[in-house]
């Protein structure tokens, strides 16, 4: 795509509308243009019938639409989980991965919100991650750029028209930490709603606990669901995993949900993996308990994906998902919690985000060219 033409995909009504005056046009082509955009789906200029040719040329010449490049695709035979891997316009890859309905376990039953002709896409929202989270891959990735928004929504344009159907739920869960592009996000989110038509309480982001980011959520009153990932309610436990808690520590993040629950009065999913000996003991379930109880929440039990495949530190490597899940999930439950067990999406596919970018980058690497390298993330392709 020609770098002097401009993208629309991203672009809101009122944007369209100054993009269409701009080029000679009244204001209403730009809901026109979104209408065909977010709604219909358009790939190009030429199926904008209604628009008018003159116009339509005129688009051809000074516009574009997305500039995502579908690079591969991988389906699960066992669940159809499918994950694709994108090109960006600047030759960097994402990730993202179709689940279709019913992944999850509650009380012994599939969960009734998850069933039949549910189509959930997670999404990247960014290229890697500086989080470095002990679990994920993307530590050994690094961190490339923040997507804008067209190219958050692009992947859901992208995510429906390879699955055939339209994708009903979107968890911002893929590569990076969505509210460290906060703004490309929620702008996202909202063409996601008004545009594409996904329910806002469909969309869920998902953070590993930028306390800041929450709290303005909370101020904003934003209605997209939150879920935190925990993964233990032990300061120097979720350190070990998690090193943002070292600058967010479980008090802070903790005050600002509870800030975000007065604030919303959304419940929200706290994520947890269990791994083998450490944050599986008795003790470690019974903090989580406390903790869970302090505003109406869920848990959402994620599966362990090993990531040894990214050759990680000592400590990440010693990670093992813990035998006493289904155990675990009884203590929960009887303490008048809702937990959900997530079973383990496209196991047969390398279901941790980003290996298959990572493998690309690895064959690519062998022969030398490192500059269109792929960034890859362990993020769980569960939701
Ligand atoms: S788990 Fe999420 S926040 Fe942590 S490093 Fe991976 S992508 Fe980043």
């Amino acid at each position: 795509m020609s770098n002097e033409r401009t993208n629309l995909l991203g672009m809101t009504k009122e944007e369209l509308s100054g993009f269409a005056r701009g080029i000679g046009e009244p204001s209403y082509r730009g809901a026109q243009l979104f209408n065909w955009l977010y709604a219909r789906g358009a790939t190009s200029f030429g199926v904008m019938t209604d628009l008018g040719k003159t116009f339509r040329s005129r688009l051809e010449e000074a516009a574009a639409i997305g500039g995502l490049a579908l690079q591969a695709r991988r389906r699960s035979e066992r669940d159809g989980t499918t994950k694709l891997l994108f090109a960006l316009e600047d030759g960097l890859r994402i990730e993202s991965v179709l689940i279709p309905s019913a992944p999850a376990v509650r009380d012994g039953d599939a969960a009734g919100e998850e069933g039949e002709g549910r189509l959930t896409l997670c999404v990247s929202t960014q290229v890697g991650c500086p989080l470095d989270c002990a679990f994920c891959a993307t530590g050994t990735m690094g961190f490339g750029r923040n997507l804008t928004a067209g190219e958050i929504v692009d992947q859901v344009l992208a995510g429906g028209r390879e699955a055939g159907k339209e994708i009903t739920n979107v968890v911002f869960m893929g590569m990076g930490e969505p509210l460290l592009n906060y703004d490309a996000v929620m702008k996202a989110a909202g063409l996601l709603t008004a545009g594409v038509g996904i329910a806002v309480r469909r969309i869920t982001v998902s953070t590993a606990g930028r306390v800041e980011e929450i709290r303005r959520m909370a101020d904003e009153k934003r209605r997209v669901k939150l879920a935190v990932s925990l993964h233990s309610a032990v300061d120097a436990t979720r350190t070990r995993l998690m090193p943002i808690n070292r600058k967010f520590g479980l008090r802070l993040l903790m005050e600002a949900v509870e800030y975000y629950y007065r604030k919303t009065k959304q419940p929200l999913t706290y994520e947890v993996i269990f791994f083998d000996g450490l944050n599986d003991a008795p003790a470690d379930v019974a903090r989580l308990i406390a903790l869970a109880r302090r505003v109406p929440s869920k848990i959402n039990i994620i599966p362990f994906h090993a990531i040894s495949f990214t050759h990680p530190a000592p400590f990440a490597a010693s990670l093992a998902p813990s035998p006493r899940v289904e155990e675990i999930a009884g203590e929960l439950r009887r303490a008048h919690l809702t937990v959900m067990i997530r079973t383990s999406a496209g196991e047969d596919i390398d279901a941790a985000c980003g290996q298959l970018a990572l493998s690309l980058h690895g064959r690519e690497r062998g022969r030398g060219e490192g500059r269109n390298r792929a960034v890859a993330t362990g993020r769980r392709a569960v939701v």
